[in-house]
């Protein structure tokens, strides 16, 4: 039977307990069980969690990621005084808002057909006409020449001014990675209550000893997968015994590491365990299971943070352009006239979704043009 006290401050586990995800969903972790932490704790570190996923979402966006449910993750980002909408690899520029010209109704189109019906059925619902209007001359469809909305790659400026990570929210969710992976593949070892007590403390209530280091690591050895084992991009959480250590490694990206100790007087079995999941297809997922020591933590010095983040900015945004590329070499076409005829099928449909899920606003008054 596994064990049924929460890994943190050992309050009882019941049929209540909500699951506990290792990795955060929002960054594509499925990994989850009900035995590891009870409600109190999930629902402290769920904002932790949050904070991360936040810091994390722009560059999830550019580089193709999908949460646990296998749904895009979005962004809004910024460049030049304009707003992209961004997800799986590239932007769109926000559509900018409807406006009347001498009685007419006049609007932006995306390039996409769909796209295309649901922004004519929206504006023709949300300014209170029907389908027919299409039929008089009450509105004009025109393509906006000075609107460029061809997708937007992501850009070095707009990426990592996002990019803030490493503050000691993300660290404690960081160590909690760890703790948890140890909780779901060793449940016993979990519970060594006084060996992990630092650690504990600090995910579930803050408590630094400074003796409980989570850094930014360079290196590319101090860890247990290699990296032609996992997906490029990989996020990542390792725990290893090395003599009387207990290490950690968190990867994210494939290339943005920290590494520290859950415990520096480990008092168990040797052991080293590894979980990876692919964020781009969180089904995929690799993982690592020995009874035997891992490697030692690289020598930690404070020059190390920066070399980490520098050598993590040039990898993310190699990654990046080669997605984007990718992305913006398909064949793209700038919106031509609207085929209003072969349309109007999917208008009247997405037209009566939309009446469907709300009435339908009352006209406004318009002030007459003077
Ligand atoms: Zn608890």
């Amino acid at each position: 039977m596994p064990p049924q006290f929460c890994i943190y401050r050992r309050e009882p586990l019941g049929p209540e307990t909500v699951r506990a995800h290792i990795i955060p969903q929002c960054l594509g972790g499925r990994l989850h069980s009900r035995t590891i932490c009870c409600n109190d704790c999930n629902n402290a570190i769920s904002p932790l969690e949050n904070d991360l996923c936040k810091a994390l979402r722009a560059p999830s966006a550019a580089l193709r990621a999908r949460d646990a449910e296998n749904q895009p993750i979005r962004a809004e980002m910024e460049a030049d005084g304009k707003t992209y909408d961004y997800a799986d690899g590239l932007g769109n520029q926000r559509l900018p808002a409807p406006k009347y010209e001498d009685g007419e109704l006049v609007f932006p189109l995306p390039g996409d057909a769909d796209k295309l019906a649901e922004v004519i059925a929206y504006q023709l619902w949300s300014h209170h006409k029907k389908p027919a209007a299409l039929d008089t001359d009450t509105i004009r469809i025109e393509p906006d020449r000075t609107f460029h909305i061809k997708p937007h790659p992501p850009e070095r400026k707009m990426l990592f001014s996002e990019l803030k990570v490493g503050t000691d929210a993300h660290m404690r969710v960081v160590v909690k990675m760890a703790l948890e992976l140890l909780a779901y593949v060793r449940p016993d070892d979990a519970r060594r209550w006084d060996v992990l007590r630092p650690a504990r403390l600090y995910v579930r209530d803050g408590v630094d000893d400074g003796k409980l280091p989570a850094r930014f690591d360079a290196s590319d050895g101090a860890g247990l997968f290699r990296a032609d084992e996992v997906p490029q991009l990989a996020h990542a959480v390792e725990v290893w015994t090395h003599r009387q250590n207990l290490h950690y490694r968190v990867t994210f990206f494939g290339g943005l590491h920290i590494t520290g100790s859950l415990s520096t007087r480990w008092n168990g079995p040797a052991f080293s365990i590894g979980h990876a999941l692919d964020p781009q297809q969180p089904s995929r997922n690799v993982t690592k299971n020995t009874e035997s020591d891992g490697p030692a933590l690289g020598v930690y010095h404070p020059e190390v943070k920066k070399q980490a983040w520098d050598k993590f900015e040039e990898w993310f945004m190699a990654r990046t352009l080669e997605i984007s590329k990718e992305v913006t070499s398909r064949p793209w076409q700038a919106p031509g006239e609207p085929d209003l005829a072969a349309l109007r099928p999917v208008i009247e449909e997405k037209f009566a979704a939309l009446l469907k899920r709300k009435r339908q606003p009352r006209p406004k008054k318009r002030k007459p043009k003077a």
